[in-house]
């Protein structure tokens, strides 16, 4: 048997992971993502899968990211019908993830076609909120740790990445012929010292590592985000002002809401009331408790218990009602609502209301990125652009660290000196080039490692009459 392996992406950027691996009678992809960022990048989204999405029998999913899953409702909309394995946590964040994403295609497409600026008469969704809801049941939810079977000669496991709830490392085991491989995808690692989730499984042996190289040039600074959260709050609280948090939906929240919840007990903060304005991170945070067992956070599972995602000072705003009523708000309280990068969602309209109040805060708590209006504001512009107004920047704007959800280059390295034996091959992945070429030269240096940098689209021989 030959293995050969097609990076679809997710090679020379973050984004797009999807690598097309082809043991000869059976095709099957790891992860399905979409690009985002730069038009360029964009664009492939758009591009024709290299085979028919008929032809290729199964996907296996890391995590529920975007970037990893975002591109299965137009694979099955051309054509893709089998099963897509994923941890069962992974396959109920897909489900909110990949309808709020059909939403927003269709409403860019309607946006485009209202403004006129696509090249297309009628400018046309990627997916729509339809083609999301085809891929539900083809998700087929696996456990942790326990090997399941995708071919007659291929074995899957999952094992605890961190990152984000249900996050996998995926461990492939190919018998062939003559021989047995191994080949682990490390998926998106989290942190070692998370105080929600797992720390990354460490994998004893591989023949082909895929590694993540997001951060593979940057070495976290060893602040407490906690505390730098705290002394926000407090800035804002002496003013009698309202601090805003715009989060993202998906772990960032869960994150901040722990962090909120710690400090109020140890009275670091005022007990003060503090709304979940964001339909998407409320379902997203009551999957913590559907999967307790997925992460280490103590008393989800009691209602009557106070714990970070329930007590008396917490209030979960579904409706756009109550989501208005906080335009009226004053004082010392805190709204955590998305999106984490003020490009849309409620925060927009609470960021509307709130920042020409010198009194108030905003505490951005992630990487803000270029273009984006939550870069401007911490960039100090003057004036921001929300709802086609140009809205006086007057409250004050904070910015906390260490709340990445990412391994930093020191945690990269230590998974990788997990394998007791060195890997034959190790593929540097999901990293912009610079990251990943420094994660490849000290992985080279200081563990001896053999590594490639792929390419898009570039195709490897993994292993020859195996
Ligand atoms: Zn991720």
């Amino acid at each position: 048997m030959d293995v050969t392996v097609k990076f679809l992406g997710g090679a020379g950027t973050v984004t797009g992971s999807r690598y097309l691996l082809d043991l000869g009678d059976f095709e099957f992809l790891v992860d399905c993502g979409l690009f985002q960022g730069r038009k360029e990048l964009r664009r492939r989204n758009w591009d024709k899968f290299p085979m028919p999405p008929t032809d290729m029998e199964a996907i296996v999913l890391t995590h529920a990211h975007m970037d990893h899953i975002g591109c299965l409702p137009k694979l099955v909309k051309d054509g893709f019908r089998g099963p897509i394995y994923c941890t069962a946590a992974t396959a109920e964040l897909a489900k909110i993830l990949l309808l709020d994403s059909g939403k927003l295609q269709e409403e860019e497409a309607e946006f485009a076609k209202k403004k006129g600026y696509s090249s297309h008469e009628n400018p046309a969704p990627l997916y729509t909120v339809e083609d999301a809801e085809a891929v539900f049941p083809l998700l087929v939810p696996k456990d942790f740790k326990k090997p399941f079977s995708i071919h007659s000669s291929v074995e899957v496991t999952y094992y605890h990445a961190g990152h984000i709830l249900g996050a996998a490392i995926v461990k492939i085991v190919i018998k062939g012929d003559k021989q047995t491989k191994k080949l682990v995808f490390s998926g998106d690692l989290g942190r070692y010292h998370d105080p929600i989730l797992y720390p990354p499984t460490l994998i004893p042996e591989a023949d082909v590592v895929w590694i993540e190289s997001t951060y593979g040039d940057r070495i976290s600074t060893p602040v407490k985000p906690e505390e730098e959260l705290a002394r926000a709050i407090n800035d804002v609280f002496d003013r009698d002002g309202l601090v805003i948090i715009p989060a993202f939906a998906v772990g960032r929240t869960q994150l901040v809401m722990y962090y909120l919840y710690q400090l109020v007990k140890k009275g670091k903060i005022p007990d003060v009331p503090i709304y979940l304005d964001s339909p998407m991170a409320i379902n997203v945070s009551t999957l913590y408790k559907d999967f307790h067992q997925d992460h280490q956070l103590i008393g989800v599972l009691d209602d009557t218990d106070q714990h970070p995602f329930q007590h008396s000072q917490l209030h979960y705003f579904r409706k756009q009602e109550q989501s208005r009523t906080l335009n009226e708000l004053k004082g010392k309280a805190i709204i955590i609502s998305a999106s984490g990068m003020a490009t849309g969602g409620r925060v927009l309209h609470h960021l509307f209301h709130h920042l020409p109040n010198e009194k108030n805060g905003v505490v951005f708590v992630g990487y803000q990125a270029e273009g984006t209006r939550g870069r401007r504001l911490v960039d100090g512009e003057p004036e921001v652009r929300i709802y086609g107004q140009e809205v006086p920047v007057k409250a004050k704007i904070y910015s906390v660290e260490g709340l990445s959800a990412h391994a930093d280059q020191n945690e990269l390295m230590e998974w990788a000196e997990g394998f007791g034996e060195k890997p034959k091959l190790a593929f540097i992945v999901h990293g912009e080039e610079r990251s990943a070429g420094v994660l490849a030269q000290k992985l080279k240096d200081e563990l001896g490692w053999n590594t490639i940098i792929p390419n898009y689209l570039e195709s490897f021989m993994l292993f020859e009459g195996i």
